[in-house]
């Protein structure tokens, strides 16, 4: 019997606006506006607060000026932006190894099979919720349906800070009423020529005959016609050349030694362990990341046959590349990353001969974690 697919797709709310209000208090509760600040600017994303003014995004720049003078206007921190997104991203490896970013600040999940380990499916709508407010003070919208179309439908039905669940007995009753342009494909002027033939909700449209639809939607016709009954079956697509999961920080005051920095990057490469643990991922290649008191970013890389997941394994790989490093330098920001990741379940790694007596602590220490919260515990502060 093949399993219920589960689909979900989370959104950030106005991310950009939302981080910044986030890292400014004094933003909150008040229109902002991101984007390009030159003459041809146009706006990236604006809080709740600035489309109250009518204010969206893709709006001219010089427009939104005219809407809300009294607005916030900001260029926007990029890499700041991309640091939370990284945050989030791992906060989604939690949940599934099958991981589809659409963009920045939203994708796809994939939990078919979940029920097994949860029971109930849909009570990850929330739990990933405050999972990400909890980690990053935002709020995002989910979706929760048996195919990718409905549950990014779903996740835009109620923002922000949305969750709606499709269940699939009930999703044709369900989008029936909703106008028709909410399926994706559909843009302004194809839903204006559906209109003209008296077409205006996705209900209708799921009631015509192809034949008669066909000379306006052309060879997306049956595409269109299967979302309109609320059927889809795109997988979720997982880049895992693309994907990595790592850790970084950043010292208030710069190290100086060579053991201060072995000590943090053993706490990163737990950190990282525990996270391809808990999504059942290893990786092949482990990068470290060094950015000495000159502001000179160094990473090195390492690729090895066999993929990562134990903390030792991975402390392993960096310790070698931080060995071929010239600790000359005090410096200010260190990182751990495992890349080229694949779905990987705890028992099938061998590396060291060692690694029963680490999987077996690992698993011990692991169940710790899961049980009380990452901070929980730490393998000491000296790395193996
Ligand atoms: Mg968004």
């Amino acid at each position: 019997m093949q399993l219920k697919r589960w689909i979900m797709h989370v959104d950030m709310d106005a991310f950009f606006a939302s981080v910044e209000q986030h890292d400014h208090p004094e933003y909150r509760g008040k229109p902002v506006v991101v984007g390009g600040q030159s003459g041809r600017g146009v706006v990236s994303t604006c809080s709740y607060e600035a489309r109250r003014y009518g204010i969206h995004s893709a709006m001219p720049m010089a427009q939104a000026r005219k809407r809300c003078p009294q607005a916030i206007f900001l260029p926007g921190r990029y890499d700041r932006y991309r640091e939370v997104s990284g945050e989030i991203r791992s906060i989604f490896h939690t949940f599934s190894p099958k991981v589809e970013p659409l963009s920045i600040d939203e994708a796809f999940l994939d939990l078919t099979g979940m029920e097994k380990l949860v029971g109930d499916v849909t009570c990850l709508g929330p739990l990933i919720k405050s999972r990400i407010r909890e980690q990053t003070g935002l709020t995002a919208s989910v979706g929760l349906a048996p195919n990718k179309f409905l549950a990014k439908l779903a996740s835009d039905l109620e923002k922000p800070d949305g969750l709606v669940i499709i269940r699939p007995e009930e999703a044709e009753k369900k989008i029936a009423p909703l106008p028709i342009d909410r399926i994706y494909g559909v843009g302004r002027h194809t839903a204006l020529a559906l209109a003209r033939i008296g077409l205006h909700t996705i209900g209708q449209l799921a009631a015509c005959d192809p034949a008669v639809l066909r000379p306006i939607l052309g060879k997306n016709t049956e595409i269109i016609l299967n979302c309109a009954h609320g059927l889809d079956d795109r997988p979720v697509i997982v880049d895992e050349k693309r994907q990595s999961l790592g850790r970084e920080i950043t010292f208030e005051e710069d190290l100086v030694t060579r053991e201060d920095c072995l000590a943090v990057l053993w706490d990163l490469c737990q950190q990282v362990g525990w996270r391809l643990r808990s999504s059942q991922l290893g990786g092949h290649t482990a990068t470290l990341k060094i950015k000495t008191a000159d502001f000179r970013l160094h990473t090195r890389s390492e690729t090895a046959e066999l993929p990562m997941q134990l903390d030792e394994e991975i402390m392993y790989h960096i310790r070698r590349l931080a060995d071929g490093f010239n600790w000359q330098q005090p410096v200010r920001l260190l990182g751990v990353t495992i890349s080229h990741l694949i779905p990987l379940s705890d028992q099938e790694t061998d590396f060291f001969g060692e690694t029963t007596r680490n999987r077996k602590r690992s698993a011990a220490i692991d169940a710790l974690k899961q049980k009380f919260g990452e901070g929980i515990i730490h393998k000491g502060s000296r790395e193996p």
